[in-house]
């Protein structure tokens, strides 16, 4: 077997009249930044997710960088997450001199424990960004409801992994202050490059981001805030409307593989990453826990099945984070560390294929 961790190419092969019309249409029309699909992708995306407003951006992580801007966060401010989360999400915290405060994970779904944040609330926090990792979300009713407690703080959802799941009825990206998402290609919802997006329901948020988006400028020339250089090329916004007819077929095929996987490893006893009845999975990683982890990839690598480990280090143990956080232990965060190893997964895998990795697994 020579099977790809996700399978784009298949994706490509099914979608392929589509992504070229859509290319061409932009090739044609020639407005490479800020073009028709941009206000056209935005228009869909807020629909789909319910959020009032979508601002498309150059990247998740600027996604992350641009709120946390827009919410006027800077040098001192506290602003609490997970540490097991891609780096970007506290990258995006320290960029801005703001000081990430890192509260432990729940050791089921390895989503931030809602019912730690309390305590690492202080006078200084300024946001709370927990991630929904893998492609659920965290327990964003409880977080929000802690957040409103203590004045309102706002609410980031980092959900670069999970656009398109379903929280109690309402979508991820919609379910706090912000969410961010990434279309990064790799991601449930990918582009062919870099690619972001931003949602609030917040017009004065919404205003901001749009503003900081474009080097801070209200009007051409004129700069009334700090800005970057964040948008979101035409052609990415191209393929990104490309995907979306057929993006809700594809959620339901991660699901659909996803139970799968989940059957076939209760079975025989396998530890995995819990799905709560409250929320669904848009199963960006297909992520189990094991202590056998090395002997299991190197098992699937023998038989030309990739693996992936998301992630080893949480961020609190990175070398070049310790001197820019408050320190807390994390504990359930280093242990789920050396025990976590994602699967192949994507809407094109074949039960065939899911049998065998597990099959393999099974021998370990
Ligand atoms: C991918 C990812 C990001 C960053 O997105 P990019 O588009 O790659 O910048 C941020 N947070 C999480 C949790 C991610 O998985």
């Amino acid at each position: 077997m020579n099977l790809p961790f996700i399978d784009l190419r298949a994706q490509y092969q099914a979608l392929q009249p589509k992504i070229q019309a859509r290319i061409n249409a932009v090739l044609e029309h020639g407005q490479y930044i800020m073009g028709p699909e941009v206000q056209e992708l935005e228009e869909r995306l807020a629909a789909y997710t319910g959020a009032r407003h979508c601002i498309t951006v150059a990247s998740g992580t600027e996604a992350l960088l641009i709120s946390l801007m827009a919410l006027g966060i800077g040098l001192g401010d506290e602003v609490i997450t997970t540490p097991f989360t891609f780096v970007a999400t506290a990258e995006a915290i320290v960029r801005l001199g703001a000081v990430p405060v890192f509260v432990d994970i729940e050791a089921d779904t390895c989503n931030i424990n809602a019912s730690l944040i309390e305590e690492a609330i202080t006078t200084k926090t300024k946001a709370i960004i927990p991630v929904s990792l893998y492609g659920q979300t965290a327990d964003m009713d409880e977080i929000n409801a802690v957040a409103a407690r203590h004045g309102d703080i706002p609410v980031i959802e980092d959900a670069a992994q999970s656009f398109g799941a379903v929280y109690k009825g309402r979508k991820s990206c919609n379910l706090s202050t912000i969410g961010c998402t990434s279309f990064f290609p790799s991601k449930p919802l990918g582009c062919y490059g870099d690619g972001g997006a931003i949602f609030t329901s917040d017009e004065g948020l919404a205003q901001a981001c749009r503003e900081i988006r474009v080097h801070g400028q209200s009007k051409r020339y004129v700069h009334t805030r700090i800005g970057v250089g964040g948008r979101m090329d035409t052609l990415q916004c191209a393929v990104v409307l490309a995907k979306l007819d057929r993006f809700d077929w594809e959620i339901e095929k991660r699901q659909e593989i996803g139970d799968r996987y989940n059957r076939m490893l209760d079975k025989n006893n396998f530890s995995r990453i819990l799905q709560q009845p409250d929320r669904t999975s848009v199963f960006a990683q297909y992520t189990i826990l094991s202590k056998d982890r090395e002997k299991i990839q190197v098992a699937l690598k023998r038989e030309g099945i990739p693996t992936a480990v998301h992630y080893p280090i949480p961020l609190n143990n990175q070398e070049i984070y310790r001197s820019l956080y408050l320190h807390t232990p994390t504990p359930v965060a280093e242990n789920t560390a050396k025990l976590v190893i994602s699967l192949p997964m994507s809407p094109y895998l074949q039960n065939n294929h899911v049998d065998k990795i597990v099959a393999i697994l099974c021998q370990c």
